[in-house]
Order: C-alpha cells, then structure tokens, then sequence
C-alpha cells in the first residue's frame, strides 16, 4: 500500500511542477503567434535564436560592428530593445550592451539550461529570446552586460 501511496504523490508533485512551467512558458505576450506562423516569418537563423533559444555563432554578426547612433529592434516584432550609446566592444563576438533602452522592454528569465545559472534576457513584446545578461559589463556605467544575437535584431539608424 505505501509504495502506491508515494507513487501517487510524487505523480501530484511532478503534476503541478509540471502545470508551473507550463503557465510560466505560456506567458502570453502582447504579439504571440503560433510557432508555424513564426517559422515562416522569420529567417531560418533568427527563427532558431528567437523561437528555440540558439546561439549565433561569435563574431558572425554584421551588427557586432555598428558604431553609428540608432535603435536595436527585435527582428521578431520591431521592439526598441537596445541603443549603439549603450554599446561597447565586450570582445565576445556578441552585440553586447550595458542596459536595454528601457527596461519595460526586456523581460528577464532565470536560465540554467547552460549548467550554470544565467539570466535570459527575452523581448518584452513577443517573448522572442535575445540572448542573456552579466554581471561583468562595464563598471563605470551599470556593471551589466548583455550578450545580445545579433541574429535576432534590425539595426535602424537615426538617419534613416
Ligand atoms: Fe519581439
């Protein structure tokens, strides 16, 4: 009898973890469209960054250049995400930022998916993931560093 006993609770507990993940990776975001819908929008590079997590390889980005002043949007959904006034050369091979150009942008995620724990940094409007951010950014402005795919950004210059 006990044994069953346990096996029905572990089945609950494993359950309702379950349903946790589940409500947190389903948090619905102002632009959500099913994966197909996605797939079929976005390059077959920026599908993999933004929709299933990957990583572009280092230094493949022409955005890794950019030094001219505009705006960082999500390639997903046109997000303003980061600024070239908050870009540095991190030496990572990553488009790599010391804020968003707005916090309310952003959104923030534990990640450990890694084998350490990370903080995945998403697009606030579409839930798309950018990349992740530090701790070890520049210490005379915020300290952070966000390690962005360039994959999943448009550049947009001021000029434009
Ligand atoms: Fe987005």
């Amino acid at each position: 009898m006990k044994p069953i006993f346990f096996a029905i609770f572990s089945f609950l507990i494993l359950s309702c973890n379950g349903n946790a993940q589940d409500s947190k990776t389903q948090k619905i975001y102002p632009v959500s469209k099913t994966e197909a819908e996605w797939k079929a929008e976005l390059s077959p590079a920026a599908y993999h960054v933004l929709r299933e997590k990957g990583t572009e390889r280092a230094f493949s980005s022409r955005l890794n250049r950019i030094e001219e002043p505009g705006i960082f949007v999500c390639a997903a959904c046109g997000n303003e995400l980061y600024k070239t006034q908050h870009k540095f050369e991190s030496g990572t091979g990553w488009p790599s930022f010391d804020r968003p150009i707005n916090e309310a942008n952003v959104d923030y995620r534990p990640d450990r998916t890694g084998g350490f724990p990370a903080t995945e940094v998403v697009c606030a409007q579409c839930g798309g993931h950018l990349g992740h951010v530090f701790n070890d950014g520049p210490k005379k402005t915020t300290g952070k560093r966000h390690c962005i795919n360039g994959v999943a950004m448009d550049f947009v210059p001021y000029s434009q």
